[in-house]
């Protein structure tokens, strides 16, 4: 069988994205947020309102525990609702975090002030956002979040020009 030549204009890698509850207390924030997805030039893929108990937050964040800052994580983590995307782009893992800004709100806002963390963050712990940080991870934390997604079947029926 001869396959079909692809002609991709670009290859596109997915990332999980995830609006955290500081921001989704804050309709105009999330807005906002959604706004600055759709103007980076991000697919969102799928999309989805969701809370955590608290055992999901010390699941997600385990590779943290022991660090002095992980009960307040895991807290506010299960404080409120979220909101998560899976979003797609090329280079998209790094294009978010770039977008994120550094983890910490006040380095942020010294070092790269126009990014959403520096603009929206409340402290180094409620900082707005989360971001995938490898493939790896993405493909983890995709599945954590929306374990409907399977990322080979989106592959082949919805997205053909796709790069892990
Ligand atoms: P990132 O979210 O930028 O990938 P980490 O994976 O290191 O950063 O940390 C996970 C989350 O833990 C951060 O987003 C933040 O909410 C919290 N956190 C990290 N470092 C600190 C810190 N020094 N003080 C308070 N909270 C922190």
């Amino acid at each position: 069988m001869v396959r079909p030549t692809l002609h991709c204009a670009k290859a596109l890698q997915l990332t999980l994205a995830v609006i955290k509850p500081d921001a989704v207390a804050h309709p105009l924030i999330m807005k906002a947020l959604h706004q600055r997805i759709l103007e980076s030039n991000f697919i969102i893929v799928r999309r989805k309102d969701l809370k955590w108990r608290r055992q999901d937050s010390e699941r997600f964040y385990a590779e943290h525990s022991g660090r002095f800052f992980y009960q307040r994580l895991v807290e506010f983590m299960s404080s409120g609702p979220m909101r998560a995307y899976i979003l797609a782009r090329e280079d998209a893992i790094a294009h978010w975090r770039e977008l994120m800004g550094p983890t910490k709100v006040y380095r942020a806002r010294y070092t790269s002030p126009d990014t959403i963390r520096a603009q929206y963050g409340l402290t180094d712990t409620r900082n707005t956002t989360h971001g995938s940080d490898s493939v790896e991870s993405a493909h983890r934390e995709i599945a954590f979040f929306f374990p409907e997604f399977q990322i080979e079947d989106w592959m082949k029926k919805e997205e053909p020009c796709f790069r892990t």
